[in-house]
Formats: C-alpha cells, sequence, structure tokens
C-alpha cells in the first residue's frame, strides 16, 4: 500500500462544521469506491488547511479516472462548502501492508480478509494479492460498500475468535459455516463480482479445530457433499476447493 497525504484548502469563508463534514463524506465515498483503506483518517487543522493521511492500493488510486459517481458527488459537495478538492502528496510506500496485484486479468480471485489485514478484501487467484476495487468494472449499485460493510465485520469475528472472548464461537460459526449470514453475504457478492467481471470469484470458509487430522483430510464441502481436497495447498492457505459452489476453504488450523 501507499501511503497519502491529503490536503484541503477553504477558497472563501465556511465552518469547520461544513469542513469537516464534507472531508468525511468524501473520505467514505473513497473508501467505499477502495480508493483508500482503512477506518481511521485523523484530520489535522494546520495553518489554515485541513491535512489527513490514508493508504491507497495504488500511487495513481486517487486520480480522478477512478472516481465513481459518488466520489465526484461528494468533490462537488466539497466546493458547495467553500473547499478545493485536495491536493494529493504521495509520502511513499507503507511496509506493513501487502502490494496490489499487478495489472491483468486473474484467472480466479477470491474474497479473503482477517483482522490484521489492511488491503482490499478481492484477492487475485494466481499472486494472492490484493486487487484494488476501483479497478474493477463497476458493480451495479455503484460502489462496493457492501464488500467493505462485509470486510469490516468479518474482521470484527475474527477479532473476536483469536482473542477468545465470550462471542467467539458466534464469531467461529460467521467466518466458517457456509450456512452463517456473514457467508451468504458474502457468497452473494463474489457472485456478483464474478457475473460482472466474467471472472471466476470464490468465498473462503475459515476453518480450525475438529476431531484429528484425518478426519480434516476427509472434509467434504460443506454446500454440494462433493469431494473438494487438492493436492496440494495453494498460496499455504487454501487446501479445498470447490468449483462448482466456488468455495475455498483451508485444512484446519489445529492440525496444519
Ligand atoms: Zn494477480
Ligand atoms: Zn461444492
Amino acid at each position: 500500500m501507499i501511503l497519502a497525504k491529503l490536503t484541503f484548502e477553504c477558497f472563501e469563508d465556511t465552518t469547520i462544521t461544513a469542513v469537516e463534514r464534507a472531508i468525511s463524506s468524501l473520505i467514505t465515498e473513497l473508501k467505499y469506491n477502495g480508493q483508500i483503506i482503512g477506518n481511521e483518517f485523523p484530520c489535522l487543522l494546520k495553518d489554515g488547511h485541513f491535512v489527513t493521511q490514508a493508504l491507497c492500493p495504488t500511487e495513481d488510486a486517487l486520480s480522478y479516472v477512478n472516481n465513481n459517481k459518488a466520489v465526484n458527488n461528494a468533490i462537488s459537495a466539497l466546493n458547495d462548502n467553500g473547499i478545493l478538492q485536495p491536493k494529493i502528496d504521495i509520502l511513499g510506500q507503507e511496509i506493513h501492508s501487502d502490494m496490489s496485484d499487478p495489472d491483468h486479468t486473474p484467472a480466479w480471485q477470491v474474497l479473503y480478509t482477517s483482522f490484521v489485514q489492511t488491503c482490499s478484501p478481492l484477492r487475485c487467484g494466481e499472486h494472492f494479492a490484493p486487487i484494488p476495487l476501483y479497478s474493477q468494472p463497476a458493480l451495479a449499485n455503484g460502489c462496493y460498500k457492501q464488500l467493505i460493510n462485509w470486510q469490516q465485520d468479518w474482521q470484527a469475528c475474527d477479532q473476536l475468535q483469536m482473542n477468545g472472548r465470550s462471542a467467539e464461537f458466534e464469531a467461529l460459526h460467521e467466518i466458517g459455516d457456509v450456512n452463517s449470514s456473514l457467508a451468504k453475504r458474502g457468497q452473494a457478492i463474489a457472485a456478483k463480482i464474478e457475473e460482472n467481471a466474467d471472472i471466476p470469484t470464490y468465498y473462503y470458509l475459515y476453518r480450525v479445530g475438529g476431531i484429528n487430522l484425518k478426519s480434516e483430510q476427509q472434509r467434504r464441502c460443506p454446500q454440494c457433499d462433493g469431494d473438494w481436497a487438492l493436492k496440494e495447498s495453494i498460496h499455504q492457505v487454501f487446501d479445498f476447493k470447490c468449483d462448482d459452489c466456488r468455495l475455498v476453504s483451508n485444512l484446519s488450523w489445529d492440525y496444519n
């Protein structure tokens, strides 16, 4: 990921409340279009300018060509509130996050996230690198809001189960069971993305626990009961893949 600085300058008298509201709206739309990543975007008032920093999938993420309609509307709203559109400075590559997928058409892709990840939840099946959402054909409803919300919920469940909190079992059900509401939402989004991009798009089911290694290796596809075990693990994460149901999963982390 690339760290960018956005500087907002006012061109006429306005109020801090109006500026704050207009900048927040733009940040939200950029996030839902995958142009910036994360949840916290502190905004600084310095020398009469408003400054915020954000992680972006690529250096050109904030270019006009990547904007969707909602982002452009939010930029118009900035102008209506006396603010120029932001000046963008690329600060450089952020070292903790993954590099985005190179520009190509993947043979397959997968919805995959975890609570430690700060990147797009759509990954290339070949490189396992995050794919910038704005590089995808626009979804029918105009933005990837549902996908970003799904990612946030998945990460919250993952955090709960990693910390072993009281809701651990409910959280595990959500990220690991094909019949959970989170999985159903994710599968529906994956199907929409597949239809849109014409690229097979899989959904990842988290797996932990189980009785023993042997029974885990013999696990069947939870949707069609077919044989989905892979001869070799893909990206050291996926040990199961059902091409009919578009599902992937790992060998239980307890025996992996
Ligand atoms: Zn790739
Ligand atoms: Zn299946």
